[in-house]
């Protein structure tokens, strides 16, 4: 199980993605650049995670994806992060970094879109209780996220 090299810490420039249309969804998701997807260990399994997220120096919780993409006929990887917070304008070209704390749910297809939201929102929910446990709460505080200068 891949929770063994849990907290895992990435950051990247946040690109375009493939207009999924998950922000008409109302869970726009971040995506992150291919080499930074490829470099992620082979032991984060492929699912749903959740943990923090730094961007423009605030730190907010976050949910994230890590899958293969439906674009690419399910040959490239992705990584696509939703902040569970509201912005007023889109960050692409930004820096982001995320700490992945710690693993909700595998992958899954679903039948229908309600089914889909219905999950989402149960993430949601899972990952704002999960990241007020003392061990995951902390690491908000990390150094990775609130250094400005990033390497
Ligand atoms: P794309 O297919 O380009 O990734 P999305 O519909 O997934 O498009 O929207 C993602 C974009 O929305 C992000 O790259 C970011 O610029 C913006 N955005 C605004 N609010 C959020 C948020 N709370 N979480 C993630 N991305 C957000
Ligand atoms: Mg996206």
């Amino acid at each position: 199980m891949c929770n063994k090299i849990l907290p895992y810490f990435v950051s990247g420039t946040v690109i375009r993605g493939f207009g999924r249309g998950s922000k008409a969804l109302g869970i726009p998701t971040a995506n992150l650049p291919e080499p930074v997807v490829n470099a992620l260990s082979k032991d984060l399994d492929n699912g749903i995670y959740y943990g923090w997220a730094s961007l423009r120096g605030e730190v907010h919780k976050m949910v994230a994806s890590i899958g293969w993409n439906p674009y690419y006929k399910n040959e490239k990887k992705s990584m696509e992060v939703h902040i569970l917070h509201k912005f007023q304008n889109d960050f692409y070209g930004e820096e982001l970094k995320v700490i992945i704390a710690g693993y909700i749910r595998p992958e899954r297809d679903f039948s229908s879109l309600e089914e889909l939201i219905k999950e989402i929102k149960n993430d949601i929910a899972i990952t704002e209780q999960q990241l007020e446990e003392p061990v995951a709460n902390k690491l908000k505080n990390d150094d990775f996220l609130t250094t400005k200068i990033n390497n």
